[in-house]
């Protein structure tokens, strides 16, 4: 139940400083500068146990990720897990957080229009029956709050073992006017491409059971309607 769990009236009310506070320096004298300009830019929803977050610090040390997961037991690990990482590594995973919150909820609170350049869905939980298609992360209603928060050229990676979720996924996909999906070829070129498929905790339980990993990327186009 997600009824205890608070959330921002607007992004600008969310104070990030304390999930990366290498990056908001309180007594520097250029804070006032940073703290309005470094902004959380790849989200990962429903991260589980972070393996991507982790995965993707060091290769984009400059880009703040934040993870968000509704489980209060798995974000605490994850929370548990990062401030290990920083205290042995100094310097390092200084870009990564995890929020506990329900990410099929007011993501407009959290993130400005157009903040994103990445959001992740990785093995999604699959809502087999029909009834509970609703509870599904990608759905009509919630891509509309994909879009708006992700910018022109951001990119939705979904991943998963389900094919009946993958086809669910791509359907909801292909019939939203501000997604193309990317050529698989395309997608193989991409950088974060290989993390998507083993650097979670999931997709390695998936790959140790030798299932399969359907995989689809779209890019967020251009609304004309903004023009
Ligand atoms: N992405 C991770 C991975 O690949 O290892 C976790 C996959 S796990 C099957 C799905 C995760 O999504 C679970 O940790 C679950 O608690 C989380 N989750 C489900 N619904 C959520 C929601 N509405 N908001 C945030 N997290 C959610």
């Amino acid at each position: 139940s997600d009824h205890q769990l608070e959330y921002p009236l607007s992004p600008s009310h969310m104070d990030w400083s304390k999930h990366y506070p290498a990056f908001f320096p309180a007594d520097n004298q250029d804070s006032a500068d940073a703290r309005g300009k470094k902004k959380v830019e790849f989200a990962d929803l429903g991260c589980g146990y972070g393996g991507l977050l982790v995965a993707l610090s060091p290769l984009y040390p400059n880009t703040l990720m934040l993870g968000m997961e509704i489980r209060v037991k798995v974000e605490e690990y994850v929370y548990e897990r990062i401030q290990a990482l920083r205290k042995q590594n100094p310097k390092q995973y200084e870009n990564i957080s995890i929020i506990r919150m329900n990410a099929m909820k007011f993501l407009p609170n959290f993130f400005e229009k157009g903040q994103l350049s990445k959001l992740f869905f990785l093995f999604p939980d699959p809502h087999f029956k029909k009834k509970k298609h609703k509870a599904r992360i990608i759905s009509h209603g919630l891509l509309a709050e994909y879009a708006y928060i992700l910018q022109e050229g951001g990119i939705i990676y979904t991943i998963t073992d389900v094919r009946d979720l993958h086809d669910w996924m791509v359907k909801c996909l292909d019939e939203h006017p501000l997604f193309e999906r990317i050529s698989d070829e395309e997608a193989e070129k991409d950088p974060v491409v290989p993390y998507v498929r083993t650097a979670t905790e999931e997709g390695k339980k998936v790959e140790r059971n030798n299932g399969d990993k359907f995989l689809a990327c779209y890019r967020r186009i251009k609304d004309e309607e903004e023009l």
